[in-house]
């Protein structure tokens, strides 16, 4: 075999983390034809969408852009650029064209029709096999340092070097699906602010009989509202109330303790509405972040580009998904964000690289 001189090229994006924000990234990567490599710890892609709504994926919620941005709470500011260009319609678009049979419920909440996490993961998969996108499993990322040009990317047994680098690492909940906050200590080494972590979307311990004797059990025509001090009613949301072992759960209460933690209320009452029953309740205990379905906090939104997902501190490196401090309600917002912030983010590799290639023609 002849051997000719071989130079040391750098990847043109290295996607840290294949959960919902990287594998939606490397699939717009591979559309927009960014070389690009996907890096994750774990055995097998997405770990965390296999487990979402009971694994049967809540992906996004059929509504505009518009009722996204207002239903979606604090961080609606900094993801309106990312919601527009990428809304609910074009992710379900998205979904169809890679032939994902769709289910819409009456609400708008879609699913797969066959209810199985899987499909999604694999059609993500198929698309990545189909672009030969390369991507590494088990293979932690150990560290990132920013070089003269791009980044070395540090791994257990070998680096890479890559022109950008896409954070996509997740929050800290349920960390044996992999995310523990790695991203967000990668970013606050490199000089980024962090948000305390606090639980976002979690239940509320309660001891009290009339919760626990009925534990197991679900009342989808349930409600919940959340008073101030004064009784006024601050939140309102008519959904699944659920009745745990440890006290309350379901979409209503997850509503409405998220609600609670954002408005970073003191003292405050929940009122459950579920059968017959009308219970009200003060100051309950939130379950741990490590059980929450999001994670309230992260990378500091000052410090990153909402116009491009890029940091402010450090050029050519990006976030997306639950490594920043974005959360959403139950119902499909948190994966909608993770797809429209990661896809954010490659659309500006994509242009700077093109307006960086036409610049040296
Ligand atoms: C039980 C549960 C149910 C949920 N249900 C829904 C739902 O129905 N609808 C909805 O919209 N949202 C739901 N969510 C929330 C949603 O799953 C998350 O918001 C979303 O997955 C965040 O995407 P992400 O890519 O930012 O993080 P993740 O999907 O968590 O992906 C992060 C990835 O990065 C990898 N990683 C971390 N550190 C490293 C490292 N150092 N090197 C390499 N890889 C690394 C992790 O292993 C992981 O695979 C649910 C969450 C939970 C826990």
């Amino acid at each position: 075999m002849k051997t000719t001189a071989l130079k040391h090229t750098p990847v043109k994006l290295a996607i840290v983390g294949g959960g919902a924000a990287g594998m939606f990234a490397a699939a717009v990567a591979a559309e927009r034809r960014v070389p690009a490599v996907l890096i994750e710890r774990k055995a097998r892609l997405g770990s965390k969408v296999l487990m979402t709504a009971n694994g049967r994926c809540n992906f996004t919620k059929d509504i505009s852009a518009d009722d996204f941005l207002s239903d979606v709470g604090p961080a609606a500011k900094f993801v309106e650029r990312a919601i527009r260009e990428c809304p609910p319609r074009k992710i379900i678009a998205g979904f169809k064209s890679l032939n994902v049979p769709l289910r819409r419920m009456a609400d708008g909440r879609m699913f797969p029709a066959d209810g199985k996490a899987t499909t999604i993961v694999h059609a993500f998969g198929d698309l990545l096999r189909d672009s030969e996108t390369p991507v590494l499993t088990n293979c932690p990322v150990t560290g990132i340092q920013p070089q003269k040009t791009g980044f070395i990317v540090a791994t257990k047994n070998f680096t890479l070097w890559a022109e950008n680098v896409l954070l996509a690492t997740g929050g800290v909940s349920y960390p044996k699906l992999g995310s523990v906050g790695d991203g967000q200590n990668f970013a606050r080494d490199l000089g980024h602010r962090l948000v305390p972590y606090r639980p976002g979307l979690i239940g509320l311990e309660t001891n009290d009989p009339r919760i626990t004797r009925r534990a197991g059990r679900r009342y989808e025509d349930g409600r919940a509202k959340v008073l101030g001090p004064d009784g006024a009613t601050l939140f309102d949301y008519r959904g699944e109330v659920d009745c745990e072992s440890f006290g309350l759960s379901g979409a209503a209460v997850y509503n409405s303790q998220r609600f609670i933690e954002h408005a970073h209320l003191k003292d405050w009452e929940i009122e459950v509405w579920f059968e017959h029953e009308r219970l009200r309740f003060r100051n309950l205990k939130p379950r741990p972040v490590k059980e929450a379905i999001v994670t309230i906090g992260g990378v500091s939104l000052d410090d990153v580009d909402p116009e491009t997902m890029q940091s402010r501190i450090v050029p050519h490196l990006y976030f997306a998904g639950e490594v920043l401090d974005i959360d959403g309600p139950t119902g499909g917002y948190n994966l909608t964000l993770a797809f429209a912030t990661a896809r954010k983010a490659v659309e500006n590799i994509w242009k700077d690289s093109r307006y960086r290639s036409e610049a040296t023609k």
